[in-house]
């Protein structure tokens, strides 16, 4: 799993001369086909080449074609045949196409991708028993150190007791339960600072626990959703995932009316035009592009001008020749990257569609 340890260990790799290979791509399949990647690929592989060899491009290669997961959008490769370092991390964020040769890991992409992306708390309870899961890019691990929860007294000496007292007792056990879950999950929050919530159990006990939680954390509440206590792991996964995914619809919608505000205070542009010409100017903070939107066009494979005008045939900044793109869509990603602009990908949203698809925040 990828998280700052692994980082700090993949930069305490170093060699004498500068043959470390760091290869970031993306690989985001909603908005780039399979031929895109591998023609960034070969792209690249000129240098991958000269500091690796044949045999590390073609591993790469098959690892792309074989063995990419369909929910990936970034790939970084850490490879140095020299030292036998061999690394990959798949992520759900894509990077900016890069290949970087060094005496150690170019890391800065992953540390940035870390610091954007939220962590998920997941708490999972019913009458005896509480579970946690840390749910971060992607990946579910489950945490056995957070709880140590009050045990139920003596249901065995007890047998002397009436139906109604021992009604009254497990009731009374249930409320120190879900006390002492809501007291623990909020010190685990304050240890580690995870964004969001997600709270699940069986329907006895979710209710009672939400009115619990600390105020924080009720402000961190991502969802809930009802189910039992030993399911596997993949189960709280998929079931976090689509939270997580109503969570990104609705930042997506808040971000969509930033791009209208921005708009009214000239700080915004909308259409792929005037987009386009924030991007050359070096203007994008933020990118909004429509899931699907793709657009045929004119690049400048010199400096990388694009444009959408059909009867341009010449670069106006260096006079180079203009070349069709199937997708100017894709450069202008790339543009984005590069000047470190966020790119945020809309799914399905309406006021953006009548934006023209895309829209752009800009910096100044
Ligand atoms: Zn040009």
């Amino acid at each position: 799993m990828l998280n700052i340890q692994e980082i700090k260990t993949l930069e305490e790799i170093k060699t004498k001369t500068p043959s470390i290979i760091s290869l970031y791509l993306n690989c985001d399949q909603r908005v780039r086909t399979p031929e895109q990647i591998r023609i960034t690929l070969k792209n690249l592989s000129k240098e991958i080449e000269a500091k690796a060899d044949k045999r590390t491009l073609s591993k790469i290669k098959d690892y792309i074609k074989l063995r990419l997961k369909p929910g990936t959008r970034g790939l970084a490769f850490f490879v140095c045949p020299k030292i036998d370092l061999w690394k990959i991390y798949e992520v759900p964020r894509a990077f900016f196409n890069q290949v970087v040769c060094d005496t150690s890991p170019y890391t800065r992409p992953l540390i940035k991708l870390l610091d954007e992306f939220e962590r998920y708390c997941v708490v999972v309870l019913d009458k005896e028993k509480a579970r946690v899961f840390t749910v971060y890019l992607g990946e579910i691990e489950e945490r056995k150190d957070v709880f140590s929860l009050p045990k139920f007294p003596g249901k065995h000496d007890q047998g002397g007791w009436r139906q109604a007292r021992m009604q009254r007792h497990t009731e009374v056990h249930i409320t120190r339960l879900i006390n002492s879950i809501a007291k623990q999950i909020f010190s685990f929050f304050r240890k580690n600072n995870f964004d969001r919530l997600i709270i699940a159990g069986s329907k006895e006990v979710l209710p009672e626990f939400e009115k619990n939680i600390h105020s924080y954390l009720k402000q961190r509440l991502a969802g809930k959703f009802l189910t039992e206590m030993f399911m596997p792991l993949k189960h709280f996964l998929d079931q976090s995932l689509k939270i997580e995914e109503q969570v990104e619809r609705q930042k997506e919608s808040e971000l969509v009316s930033k791009l209208k505000e921005s708009i009214g205070r000239a700080k915004g542009v909308t259409g792929l035009g005037k987009v386009l010409s924030a991007a050359q100017r070096k203007e994008l903070q933020t990118l909004l592009v429509l899931i699907g939107f793709r657009r045929k066009g004119k690049v400048c494979d010199d400096c990388g001008f694009i444009s959408i005008i059909p009867q341009l045939k010449v670069c106006p900044y260096c006079k180079e020749k203009m070349k069709e793109a199937e997708d100017v869509i894709e450069r202008l990603l790339e543009v984005a990257l590069e000047q470190d602009a966020k790119v945020e990908f809309v799914k399905d949203n309406k006021d953006l569609e009548k934006m023209g698809n895309i829209g752009a925040i800009l910096r100044f």
